[in-house]
């Protein structure tokens, strides 16, 4: 837990294993990112964490906290 995030140089770990289409900058740091994961949000893992929390239970993605 609290993995501080990498340098925004470096794509969130999601551009790795997605399509190449699929990759783009995050809404938020411009990080490449799987743009259209987690449900279609634009965000990279570092900028979802916080905004999960933010939004609360109601939010329907699935934690990727193991
Ligand atoms: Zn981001």
């Amino acid at each position: 837990m609290n993995t501080p995030p990498p340098s925004l140089s470096d794509p969130d770990p999601s551009a790795f294993v997605c399509l190449g289409s699929h990759v783009g900058p995050c809404a938020v740091c411009q990080r490449k990112t799987h743009k259209y994961g987690h449900g279609g949000s634009p965000l990279c893992t570092w900028c979802m964490t916080p905004a999960l929390e933010g939004w609360g239970p109601t939010a329907r993605f699935t934690s990727t906290r193991s």
